[in-house]
């Protein structure tokens, strides 16, 4: 049908205030503005950060994140509601955060910064640091996320080798595996980034054998899904020393419980799901639901079309 009513909804709060993305819309031939839970109902189309159930009754909900893990996916088809993702904004901001992982644990950075907030005047071991030129990063997962970690990485000098469906090359990766060959380059890597979606092939991709298959003194990465990583596995791997570190961003449980052990454990840094934080974050989305937009007035299909 025609697209009369957009709604904001308030749960992308969590990323930006809905009323900056609501004003980039406003010069929009439809209605924008701000919806509570309630007022879904008035809409035909939603941007939304979280799921509601009374989404079902939209045309179309556009998600404010790459990921649609938590939308139900084959309902949502049933019911001829069209939902579209934010995949293709991440590439920078994600691959800056993993470069800064990474930057932190050549240069020591994270312990440096531990110690300096109780005033430890503390360097590290002469053979602790290192830098990255000449270390290899193994990229789990060749969409908008792998590619711009592979680009920022390779800006760095660091040697890329891609994981994907198949091993055809791309431009952004020095060495490409298909995922059946996983074991092969995350044995050899410095490195493991995780970066593919949460799906029912990827849940657990992740698991004992794989940190087993790595070396002990490469790091783990994910800034994908928390599920994608068999957790108590990981922890594990770590707490023995089959592995050097871990930077996470994405955990099975968030927020991580107070009570898990990542808090404590040496060479881990925990982020708080924010690895494509950036306050340009509601221009990005914006620009894809314009796009959207346009494409509904001119009868084309959407871009970034999930279900
Ligand atoms: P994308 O769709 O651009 O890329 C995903 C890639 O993974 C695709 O190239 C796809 O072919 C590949 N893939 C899918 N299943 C695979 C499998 N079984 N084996 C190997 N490769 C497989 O998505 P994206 O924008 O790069 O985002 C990827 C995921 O990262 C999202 O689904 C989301 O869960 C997560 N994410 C996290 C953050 C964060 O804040 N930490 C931000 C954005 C995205």
């Amino acid at each position: 049908g025609k697209l009369e009513r957009l709604g904001v909804q308030e749960s992308v709060e969590a990323i930006f205030p809905p009323s900056e993305l609501a004003a980039f819309l406003s010069d929009l031939p439809i209605d924008v503005s701000v919806v509570d839970e309630a007022g879904i109902a008035d809409c035909d189309a939603v941007v939304t950060r979280n799921h509601f159930d009374a989404l079902f009754e939209v045309d179309w909900i556009h998600s404010t994140q790459a990921g649609v893990d938590r939308f139900p996916l084959e309902a949502l088809a049933e019911d001829g509601v069209a939902l579209t993702n934010s995949t293709g904004i991440h590439g920078r901001t994600v691959g800056e955060t993993v470069a800064g992982y990474l930057l932190a644990f050549a240069r020591r950075l994270h312990d440096q910064i531990a110690s300096a907030t109780e005033r430890r005047w503390e360097r590290p071991a002469w053979d602790e640091a290192f830098t990255l030129p000449g270390t290899t990063a193994c990229v789990v997962g060749t969409g908008t996320l792998g590619r711009g970690v592979a680009d920022v990485l390779g800006s760095l000098g660091v040697e890329t080798v891609g994981v994907r469906r198949s091993d055809d090359p791309l431009p952004e990766f020095d060495e490409m595996y298909a995922i059946e060959a996983l074991h092969e380059p995350i044995a050899t890597a410095d490195f493991v980034i995780v970066t593919v979606p949460l799906t029912e092939a990827t849940r657990g991709l992740f698991a004992a054998t794989e940190f087993d298959a790595m070396r002990s003194d490469a790091y783990f990465v994910n800034v994908a899904r928390g599920a994608v990583v068999d957790e108590r596995a990981l922890i594990d791997a770590l707490e023995a020393g089959d592995i050097a570190g871990a930077a996470l961003d994405v955990f099975e449980t968030e927020p991580l419980p107070e009570t898990s052990p990542l808090w404590e454990l040496d060479d881990v840094i925990v982020t708080p799901h924010a690895a494509a934080y950036t306050r340009d974050y509601f221009r990005d989305v914006g620009g894809i639901v314009r796009e959207n937009v346009e494409r509904i007035g001119r009868g084309d299909d959407l871009t970034n079309r999930v279900v």
